[in-house]
């Protein structure tokens, strides 16, 4: 897979031109929904002529349709938004391009980010990157599978409670998930607002390095950023690094725990020392995460009314009608679930014995972490409970679709770093990820960490 130091120094209107045919040769994925060209070519003769530089220049990626960007219209992968031209860029692109990168196209994702498959996308599902009949993970899964494929060296994603770092997981890459706030998430459309955070895939650990060195910082367009205190640094040698036993029981596919167990070992060979940690209160978590996601989710998707923001529905004769009949047409079914969920556990009659509860669970679950992490400098488990699902398998049933999040939600609703790294294959050729975890702001040594395991 190519690195981006590969298209460094090359004549950027080649670079995108070309990135732009394999997007086009490997259309059959549908990993993208639209593409930046002319305003992508634009750009790139400016790099060519000296006016734009970087680290960089010329340097082509793509974006997921939920991040507002200029050159093609930002979709969520929703109805509700088709077509929808954004008048501004989400402060991640702004940054990007400062360093004269040039956003190629916009990737598919679930609907507004709500799902683990891409198979939510109102545009169709993407493909698995290694295997057609198996989906690309999601909800990023179109950004996963243009990294994958080789089609750009980068992409971005955001992440609320696994997106980053399951298609990552899914499709043999390298999927960051920051610390909360490490990224400004202003121009992307929000999903959980207290668990949304952006970051990226690569082909390897020193390229998502230095998109995060990139991205990170405080934008005053976004109150919960923190100051930068991003810092690519070395690996420190013998680590203390926790396995979480309870992400490697039966229930978890056997390749996926020997894929896990052998990178336990690569550690151990260079010099970590690894011993299991209990974390039984992980096995709440994704009841956790399914009540506060979909409260944050109804909230947040209250606007998309048909009047001020999104599709308005024809042929209506009340304002409840309006309002019914655009919400009705622009949200897929699993963003619906979603709303319907979000409002039950926060009315009236409910909200302390559901959203109430589930956030004193969250309070224990976050105090848990803190405490392993007074003596663990990072924790490890597999990403994924199985490789790479086949398309359809989890459809109509949406608690087996929210089992394949078990281990990624944790990291989320405790606003920690954490990266999902490829550490093999299974025995059918799927790629399996292993997840690295650690505590707030400690982004660049977890990179530093998957470096240096990238070449023991
Ligand atoms: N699969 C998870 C969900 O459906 C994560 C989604 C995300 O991170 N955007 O909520």
């Amino acid at each position: 897979m190519t690195k981006i130091a590969d298209y460094i120094s090359k004549s950027a209107r080649q670079n995108v031109l070309e990135a732009i045919k394999r997007a086009n040769d490997k259309n059959e994925y549908h990993a993208l929904l639209s593409l930046t060209e002319a305003r992508a070519l634009e750009r790139a003769d400016a790099v060519d002529r000296g006016e734009i530089s970087g680290r960089l220049a010329g340097v082509p990626f793509v974006v997921k349709d939920n991040f507002l960007a200029f050159g093609a219209p930002t979709t969520a992968a929703s109805r509700m938004l088709e077509g929808f031209k954004s008048p501004l860029q989400a402060t991640a692109v702004e940054k990007l391009e400062a360093e004269g990168a040039i956003c190629i196209g916009k990737a598919n994702l679930d609907a507004f980010a709500h799902g683990g498959s891409t198979e939510n996308s109102a545009f169709g599902p993407t493909l698995n990157a290694y295997d057609k009949t198996k989906v690309a993970g999601g909800s990023s899964g179109g950004s996963a599978v243009v990294t994958a494929l080789d089609i750009v060296p980068f992409a971005l994603g955001s992440d609320t409670g696994g997106s980053i770092r399951q298609p990552a997981s899914f499709n043999g890459v390298v999927g960051v998930k920051p610390t909360y706030g490490t990224v400004s998430r202003y121009g992307v459309v929000a999903m959980a607002s207290s668990t949304d955070t952006i970051g990226c895939f690569a082909t390897d650990a020193a390229d998502a390095e230095l998109i995060m060195d990139i991205m990170a910082g405080k934008d005053d367009k976004d109150m919960t950023t923190l100051p930068n205190f991003f810092e690519p640094t070395a690996i420190k040698s013998g680590l203390k690094i926790g396995l979480i036993k309870d992400t490697m029981t039966d229930d978890v596919d056997a390749d996926v725990r020997q894929v896990t167990s052998d990178y336990v070992a690569r550690l151990k060979a260079a010099g970590h020392e690894v011993s299991d940690v209990a974390m039984p209160i992980a096995q709440h978590a994704l009841a956790m995460y399914y009540i506060i996601v979909p409260a944050e989710v109804s909230s947040n998707l209250a606007r998309y009314d048909g009047i001020r923001y999104g599709h308005r529905a024809e042929g209506v004769t009340s304002l409840a009608q309006l309002y019914g009949k655009s919400r009705d047409e622009g949200f897929v079914t699993e963003n619906k679930r979603r709303i319907m969920i979000g409002s039950y556990v926060l009315s009236s009659g409910f909200f302390d014995a559901y959203y109430l509860q589930a956030q004193k669970a969250r309070t224990l679950l976050i105090n848990e972490f803190d405490k392993l992490f007074e003596e663990y400098d990072v924790l490890i488990g597999p990403t994924t409970p199985t490789p790479a699902f086949g398309l359809g398998e989890n459809t109509a049933d949406p608690v087996k679709m929210y089992l394949a999040d078990i281990m990624t939600v944790p990291a989320s609703l405790a606003g920690l770093p954490a990266i999902s790294v490829p550490a093999g294959k299974s025995a059918t050729g799927l790629p399996i990820g292993v997840q690295l975890v650690g505590p707030r702001r400690s982004d660049a040594d977890l990179l530093a960490l998957a470096k240096s395991m990238e070449t023991a």
